[in-house]
C-alpha cells in the first residue's frame, strides 16, 4: 500500500504509549504512515572509530576506552565528577556536569564506548558533551584498541519537540519499519524510477531512516524528494497542458486602462460597487480587474459555447475549456481584497457562485464581514462557513449553498470539506495562498469541477499573496499561473515611519506610543511567539508589565495561540471597534488584520523574526490616513547581519525590495525564507537545496502528462 495510506494509529506500535502518542501529535504524527514519513533532519556518522589521538572535525571522538580513575573538583553545589579514561591512544577527561550518578557505574576498569566532542583545555583533552555505553568487562591484558565501538553506523537525527527524545522516536520508527516497510508500494511510475536512477519506495523509506552509509541516505532522500516534487509538478503540468497554447505562465504587466475604458467594461453590479466606493481605485487595481474580467468572460463564453455544442449533439472539444488561473501579488495593504471582490461580482453577474478561502478563522471572519458590509447592499447573498459552525447553522447554510441561494461563501478550508456542495462554483479565491498546500488548492478547485457530456469545466482560480515571489521561483513553482502585480499603494497612504530601538531603551518607544494613544489611536505589541509554554509565559509577563505599569489607563488585551478561538475573535472585535486600545499578541495577528485606526506597531525581539514576517507585521498599521509608526526593538546581542536587516526595514516599506534584501543578507542558501518549503506543503523537499531535482521533476512531469 502507499505509505500515506497506512492509517493505523501510532498507538498500535509496540512501545508507543499514550504519553508518546500525545507528544507525536504535536509534530503532526498520528498514523504509522505519518511516522514513517517523519524524516531525519540530519545524520551522525559513527561508522568510523575515531580515537582520542585521531579526533575528527569538531573534535569528534568515537572510541573504546577504559576508565582509569575518578576525581572530583569544585565545592558545594558546584562539585563535579571527572572521569579519566584511556583508549590506548591517549588519555581524556569526561567532565560530568549534573551527571554525578556516573560515579557508580563508571568505576575504574570499566570498558566503555565513548562518543562526543573533545577539546584540549587546561592541557588536557576534555569533553562535557559525550555519551557512554558500557561493554562487557574484559581482562586487563586485552588491547582495547582492537575493540569496535558499540552503536556504530549512521545515526539518524530527528527533529524534536518538547518531550520527544531521539531515543523514543528512533525506537518507534524502527518498530514501524519492521512491521510495515515491506508492504510499501511505489508511487512513481517504474520507468521514471529506472530513468532517474531512483530507489523502490519501500527501500527509500527504510534507508532514509536506517542507512548503512551516508550515501544511501542521500540516495533515499533524492528518491523521496523526486517523488514529492514530481507529484507537485504533475498537478502543475496537467494544468499547463490543459491551458496549452493559451500563453500561460508569463507574468503579465497589463497595460494601463483609461477611466472610460475601465468603467465601460464593468458589469452593472460591478459598476454599482465602483460607484459606492468612497475612494478611487489605484491604477494597478484597475488593470488587474480589467485583465481578469476579460479572462472570466472568456471562460464563461467558452463554457457556454461548448455546452451549446453538446446540446446540439456535437462531440465534446478535444482541448479543455479555458479558465482563469491567476496569482495576484501585492504588498500588504495594497488592496488585493477589493480586487477579488470585483471579480466575485463579475462571476455573480454571470450567475455563478464564489468561494473565498482564508487560512485562519479570524481572517476568514474578517473577510466575511467585509464582504457582507460592502456587497450585501448591492443585493449579493453572502455567507460565512467555518469548521466551528455548529450543525444548527450549518445545515441550512449547506442547503442554501447547494441550491445556489448563496453567491459568495467565505471560509477556512472548511469550504472544501466533503459535505460541502456548490450549485455552480465558478471562482475560487484563495487569500494568503502560501498558507495552503498545493493539494488543498486542488481540493477547492475540485468542488467546482463540472463534467458533462464528456467535457470538463474547472472553476476560475484567483490566488492572492503578499509574499513577493522571486521571478525564477515563480515560474517553477507557479508554472500554471498567470501573475498580476499591484505595485502601488492607495493614494493618501503615508509611508510608515520605522524606528530601531535597542533593548533597554524600550521606554522611548512606549512613550511615543502613549502620544498616539492620547490622540485616540491604537497600538499593537508583538512578542516572539511559537507555541512553547516558555514563550507564552514570557509574553504574558511582558504583557502584564505593559498593562499594569505602562498603560494602566488604557484597555489592553493579549492574544496568543493558547487563547481559545472564540475569545481571540472577541478580543479582535473589541480592538477593531476601539473598545481595546492596546492589542498585544504573538504573531497570530500577522495575517491580514485590517484596523485603520491602529497607528503603532511595536515588535519586541524583532531580530528573532524574519524580514518578510516583520514587513507583514508592520503592514498591520499605515492602513488609514494618519501617520503610522513601527518600533523594532532588537536585543543587545544582535548579529551584524541582523542589524543590516533592521536597517533595510527602516529604510524601505517596499515588500519587493525587502524580499530582495532578505535574500542578500541571508544568501541563496536560505532562499526558502520567501517561499518556505512547508508553506507549499512539502514533507521533505526543500527549495533551497532541491531546485535541481525540481527541474528534473518538472521535465519528467511535463513529459509524463503530455504522453
Ligand atoms: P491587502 O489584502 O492587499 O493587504 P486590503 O484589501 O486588505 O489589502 O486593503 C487594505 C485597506 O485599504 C482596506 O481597508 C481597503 O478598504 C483599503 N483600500 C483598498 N483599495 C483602496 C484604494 N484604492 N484607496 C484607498 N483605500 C483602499
Ligand atoms: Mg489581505
Amino acid at each position: 500500500m502507499k505509505v500515506s495510506d497506512i492509517k493505523t494509529p501510532v498507538s498500535s506500535i509496540a512501545g508507543i504509549g499514550p504519553q508518546l502518542t500525545k507528544t507525536l501529535a504535536k509534530v503532526n504524527v498520528f498514523t504509522v504512515g505519518d511516522l514513517l514519513q517523519y524524516f531525519p533532519r540530519d545524520y551522525e556518522d559513527r561508522t568510523k572509530k575515531l580515537t582520542f589521538r585521531e579526533r575528527g572535525p569538531n573534535g569528534k571522538v568515537h572510541t573504546v576506552a577504559r576508565v582509569v580513575k575518578q576525581e572530583w573538583f569544585g565545592y558545594g553545589r558546584m562539585k563535579t565528577l571527572k572521569i579519566i579514561v584511556n583508549d590506548g591512544t591517549g588519555i581524556a577527561e569526561l567532565i560530568c556536569f549534573n551527571r554525578a550518578f556516573l560515579e557508580k557505574s563508571l568505576v575504574p576498569g570499566t570498558i566503555i564506548t565513548v562518543t562526543g566532542q573533545f577539546f584540549v583545555k587546561y592541557n588536557a583533552l576534555q569533553s562535557t558533551a559525550f555519551e557512554v555505553l558500557k561493554h562487557e568487562p574484559v581482562d586487563e591484558s586485552v588491547d582495547i584498541t582492537t575493540i569496535t565501538p558499540k552503536e556504530s553506523g549512521i545515526l539518524p537525527v530527528y527533529p524534536l519537540t518538547e518531550g520527544l527524545t531521539q531515543k523514543a522516536i528512533s525506537k518507534a520508527i524502527t518498530q514501524a519499519l519492521s512491521q510495515y516497510a515491506l508492504g510499501i508500494e511505489n508511487e512513481l511510475p517504474s520507468e521514471l524510477i529506472e530513468k532517474y536512477g531512483l530507489m523502490q519506495k519501500g527501500d527509500a523509506i527504510r534507508l532514509i531512516h536506517r542507512p548503512a552509509e551516508i550515501s544511501q541516505a542521500a540516495a533515499a532522500r533524492r528518491t523521496l524528494v523526486f517523488e514529492e516534487l514530481f507529484q507537485f509538478q504533475k498537478i502543475i503540468a496537467e494544468r499547463v497542458y490543459k491551458r496549452k497554447g493559451l500563453g500561460n505562465a508569463a507574468p503579465s504587466e497589463g497595460a494601463a486602462v483609461s477611466d472610460t475604458e475601465f468603467t465601460d467594461s464593468l458589469s452593472p453590479l460591478q459598476l454599482d460597487f465602483f460607484n459606492s466606493l468612497p475612494f478611487p481605485l489605484t491604477d494597478d487595481q484597475r488593470t488587474a480587474i480589467f485583465e481578469m474580467d476579460a479572462e472570466i468572460d472568456r471562460a464563461y463564453t467558452e463554457r457556454e459555447r461548448i455546452l451549446n455544442q453538446l446540446d446540439r449533439g456535437l462531440p465534446p472539444p478535444t482541448t479543455p475549456a479555458f479558465t482563469m488561473a491567476r496569482l495576484l501579488q501585492g504588498d500588504v495593504g495594497s488592496g488585493k481584497t477589493l480586487v477579488s471582490l470585483f471579480l466575485c461580482l463579475r462571476i455573480i453577474s454571470w450567475k455563478g457562485q464564489c468561494a473565498f478561502m482564508a487560512p485562519t478563522e479570524i481572517l476568514a471572519r474578517q473577510h466575511a464581514e467585509t464582504t457582507a458590509r460592502l456587497l450585501a447592499p448591492l443585493g449579493v447573498r453572502t455567507a460565512f462557513l467555518t469548521g466551528n459552525l455548529r450543525a444548527k447553522g450549518r445545515t441550512p447554510l449547506l442547503k442554501a449553498l447547494k441550491e445556489g441561494e448563496i453567491d459568495i461563501v467565505v471560509g477556512t478550508h472548511a469550504l472544501f470539506s466533503s459535505n460541502v456542495e456548490y450549485k455552480d462554483m465558478e471562482l475560487a479565491v484563495i487569500d494568503e495562498q502560501h498558507r495552503f498546500g498545493v493539494l488543498q488548492r486542488q481540493a477547492i478547485l475540485e468542488k467546482g469541477r463540472v463534467s458533462t457530456g464528456g467535457a470538463t469545466f474547472e472553476p476560475n482560480l484567483l490566488m492572492m499573496s503578499a509574499t513577493p515571489i522571486p521571478q525564477s521561483l515563480a515560474l517553477t513553482v507557479f508554472g500554471d499561473l498567470d501573475i498580476s502585480t499591484i505595485h502601488s499603494m492607495p493614494a493618501g497612504r503615508k509611508p510608515i515611519t520605522t524606528y530601531l530601538v535597542k533593548e533597554g531603551n524600550e521606554i522611548n518607544a512606549y512613550e511615543a506610543v502613549r502620544k498616539e494613544l492620547a490622540k485616540g489611536h491604537q497600538a499593537y505589541f508583538v512578542y516572539p511567539s511559537i507555541d512553547s509554554d516558555e514563550n507564552i509565559k514570557s509574553a504574558e509577563r511582558a504583557f502584564a508589565h505593559l498593562r499594569d505599569h505602562i498603560y494602566p489607563q488604557y484597555k489592553c488585551a493579549l492574544v496568543h495561540s493558547k487563547v481559545d478561538e472564540e475569545e481571540q475573535v472577541n478580543i479582535l472585535h473589541a480592538f477593531r471597534d476601539g473598545a481595546i486600545q492596546v492589542l498585544a499578541a504573538t504573531t497570530v495577528i500577522e495575517v491580514g488584520l485590517d484596523v485603520p485606526n491602529a497607528t503603532c506597531m511595536v515588535i519586541e525581539g524583532a531580530d528573532r523574526f524574519g524580514m518578510a514576517q516583520l514587513h507583514q507585521l508592520r503592514g498591520r498599521v499605515g492602513r488609514g490616513d494618519a501617520q503610522s509608526f513601527c518600533f523594532l526593538i532588537y536585543s543587545k546581542d544582535i548579529t551584524e547581519s541582523g542589524i543590516e536587516r533592521m536597517k533595510a526595514l527602516r529604510q524601505s516599506t517596499d515588500g519587493f525590495y525587502i524580499a530582495e534584501q532578505d535574500l542578500k543578507t541571508r544568501g541563496p542558501g536560505e532562499l526558502n525564507g520567501t517561499v518556505q518549503a512547508g508553506e507549499l506543503g512539502f514533507r521533505i523537499a526543500d527549495l533551497s537545496r532541491d531546485m535541481e531535482v525540481m527541474q528534473e521533476a518538472r521535465t519528467a512531469a511535463l513529459a509524463f502528462v503530455s504522453k
